[in-house]
């Protein structure tokens, strides 16, 4: 094999989203010379594609909001099951993040006298989240894009040289972190147009490659979404919490079959859309649960008073948290009052004027009318759930982002998990991202620069350059350096395309570990894919490796298969219902799971698509019972509430 390409930097952030971004930022700042790797172009991650906004108490919009109130509404919207110090440094620091963001150019919307303006979304109090119409995460990129290249300035006018402390590596994908006996010393890539192999080591690696919906097959995620980071941090020995929870967005587009599963940002329902079955009924009133029953209104008059009057009127039932919303449109559709194409409707053109339709929801009027041809402003939408955001993810501590187990190993953004329990609010993934992004990068750099260096040895390159050109060596491709292990697979059937492996992944996950799950169900899911892993061993495929997509493809099934595995047995595992997590035979929430986490940890880190017993597979999982909340952060709650959600011992303690 020829020599891999090494370079050495302090801190490799693994993804160039908003997490990843702000830690870069965060790493060089605080003296680590400081490598970004990611799998699409500079300024082309998921974060784009963000809409509605960025939550943070800065009492803009009403100045009865705090941090205490959004991190009330976070546990909430979690169903108690939030790491709580990540919820509370999340709460309190989100309105300084937005601030920042400002001072490097950020231009939000503004209200009348001048501040940042602050829109509702669902299960926030008051209205809260700063926003750019509805392309804030564009925004969100472009100003931390911007960041980089004035900190890469500087840096020329220090050194002469522009990347010398801060470097993008794009379109590179990372398909291991590299150890030096326990601790993180490196990542090893391949760039995706020429499919070079290199090595950039590093004693700290930042992992913020975002979710994992492309395991779906109706999903509003990007084509990166294919859970990457999840099973780079399994393989390196870090457990990955609560992956159960599964956030099904309310509202996707539902027509035409092209387009199905893309958001429709809940920014249209903050903003007055309603939702209503085939009868004409705004059916959300009937499924508020008893938990939010004292917050909701009970009429449509009330509701509709909200708008205008907050503080003397409950808030709509369509504003209920996305796990309740995209339940009850699920049992709609299923009753027979669903629309034309197997959702509901969702109605803006009777509730506003065609030109505020346009100037506040101006990309949502562009896409049903390119990709649907509907004028929203004169007809309703018709939306469905679709797979949207991965709330479980790598177990972190919440003040340094700092990864379970492994030295040096740290995540943020939505690939780690604990900040938003069972289910996320809307609005907290980009205030997310920028909070623990740079407590990421701060945490990484101080690790980095304050011990010696590991060693990446060269037999560990070896072996991650040769499971990257598995896919070569199988039946399918050229059979060249297959060795015993490729002999083995041929034994074992036919090759295999990574397109059809792929669908029939997505179809599984979309059938058996959906919105609704059964034991039955998943029982069957996890025997599909012990028979999907084995099968992927024998994805070959054609060509060589410059620009190679098949070849790409056939690298992130490892991933999607691992982290397809911890979906299905943590929800096997977790008999209740709560957040993102709906099982139809234990269809409650049950206070005995309100303090329990499930970690999922790897048997084989050596192989992800170890040909392992079908029924036990690839995953183990613990139960751990999680840290009691603060006395002063319970206090923050009314008794009656608390006795909701916590469980007896909890209480009285
Ligand atoms: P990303 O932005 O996805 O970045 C991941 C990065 O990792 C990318 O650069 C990718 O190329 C890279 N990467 C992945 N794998 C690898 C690999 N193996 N090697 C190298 N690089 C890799 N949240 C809100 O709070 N408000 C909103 O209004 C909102 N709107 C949304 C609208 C839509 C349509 C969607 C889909 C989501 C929305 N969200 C919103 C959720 C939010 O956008 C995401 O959760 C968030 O952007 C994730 O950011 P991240 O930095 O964790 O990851």
């Amino acid at each position: 094999m020829s020599v891999v390409e090494r370079q050495e930097w302090d801190v490799v952030v693994v993804g160039a989203g908003g997490a990843g971004l702000r830690a870069a930022i965060e790493a060089r700042e605080r003296g680590a010379r400081t490598a970004v790797i990611c799998k699409s172009l500079f300024g082309k991650a998921h974060t784009v594609m963000a809409e509605g906004g960025i939550a943070a108490a800065m009492g803009n919009a009403n100045e009865r909001d705090d941090w205490t109130v959004h991190f009330r509404d976070t546990l909430r919207g979690g169903k108690f099951l939030n790491q709580w110090r990540m919820a509370e440094l999340h709460a309190k620091e989100a309105p300084d993040r937005v601030w920042e963001l400002e001072t490097w150019g950020a231009l939000f919307d503004r209200t009348k006298d001048g501040r940042i303006s602050q829109r509702n979304f669902g299960g926030h109090e008051y209205p809260r989240l700063a926003h750019v119409g509805d392309r804030t995460g564009l925004e969100l990129i472009r100003t931390l894009q911007q960041r980089i290249v004035a900190l890469q300035q500087e840096d020329h006018r220090r050194t002469g040289a522009y990347e010398s402390r801060l470097k993008v590596f794009q379109e590179c994908t990372v398909t291991r972190v590299l150890k030096d006996g326990s601790r993180v010393c490196g990542v090893f890539a391949y760039e995706r147009e020429s499919g070079r192999f290199f090595v950039l080591e590093a004693p700290a690696v930042v992992i913020a490659t975002g979710g994992i919906g492309k395991s779906f097959k109706v999903t509003s995620n990007s084509w990166e979404y294919t859970g990457d980071g999840h099973a780079l941090a399994l393989l390196a020995g870090a457990p990955l919490l609560n992956m159960e929870f599964v956030q099904f967005h309310p509202t996707g587009m539902v027509w035409p079959p092209s387009v199905k599963g893309i958001l429709v940002t809940e920014s249209v329902r903050g903003d007055g859309g309603v939702l209503r079955n085939s009868d004409g009924e705004r059916f959300m009133f009937d499924y508020v649960p008893d938990v939010f029953k004292e917050k909701y209104a009970e009429s449509e008059a009330e509701a509709d008073r909200w708008y205008d009057d907050p503080d003397r009127n409950r808030r709509p039932p369509e504003l209920l948290p996305r796990d309740e919303v995209a339940r009850a449109i699920n049992s709609e559709v299923k009753a027979g009052r669903g629309s034309p194409h197997g959702g509901v409707f969702l109605d803006v053109s009777t509730r506003m004027p065609a030109e505020t339709v346009k100037r506040r929801l101006p990309s949502m009027y562009h896409q049903f009318k390119e990709l649907a041809d509907v004028d929203i402003t004169a007809e309703a939408m018709e939306v469905g759930p679709t797979c949207h955001y991965v709330m479980g993810g790598v177990a972190v501590d919440s003040d340094t982002a700092a990864a379970r187990g492994v030295p040096g190993l740290y995540a943020a953004g939505e690939v780690a998990g604990g900040m938003h329990g069972s289910n996320r609010l809307g609005g907290n993934s980009l205030s997310d991202l920028l909070v623990f992004g740079r407590r990421a990068g701060w945490h990484a750099a101080e690790y980095a620069l304050g011990g010696e260096r590991p060693r990446v040895a060269e037999e560990d390159v070896g072996s991650a350059a040769a499971e990257a050109l598995r896919p070569f060596s199988a039946e399918a491709g050229a059979g060249a350096g297959a060795g015993a292990a490729g002999a083995a697979d041929r034994a074992g059937g036919p090759p295999e395309n990574p397109y059809a492996l792929h669908q029939e992944l997505q179809q599984t996950m979309n059938d058996l570990v959906g919105i609704i799950r059964r034991e039955a169900e998943m029982e069957q899911a996890l025997e599909k894919l012990a028979e999907l892993r084995v099968r992927a061993r024998r994805a070959g495929v054609e060509g060589h490796r410059q620009f190679n997509p098949g070849w790409h493809l056939a690298l992130d099934l490892r991933n999607m298969l691992l982290v397809s595995e911890c979906v299905a047995r943590a929800a096997l595992e977790r008999t209740e219902s709560r957040g993102g997590h709906t099982r139809e035979d234990h269809a409650a929430m049950d206070r005995r799971w309100r303090n329990v986490n499930l970690l999922c940890r790897l048997t084989d880190p050596t192989d992800g698509l170890a040909a392992t017993d079908p029924v036990r597979g690839q995953i183990t999982l613990d139960r751990e019972t999680t840290d009691p909340v603060r006395p002063d952060l319970l206090a923050l709650f009314e008794q009656e509430e608390l006795a909701k959600y916590l469980a007896d011992e909890e209480l009285y303690r």
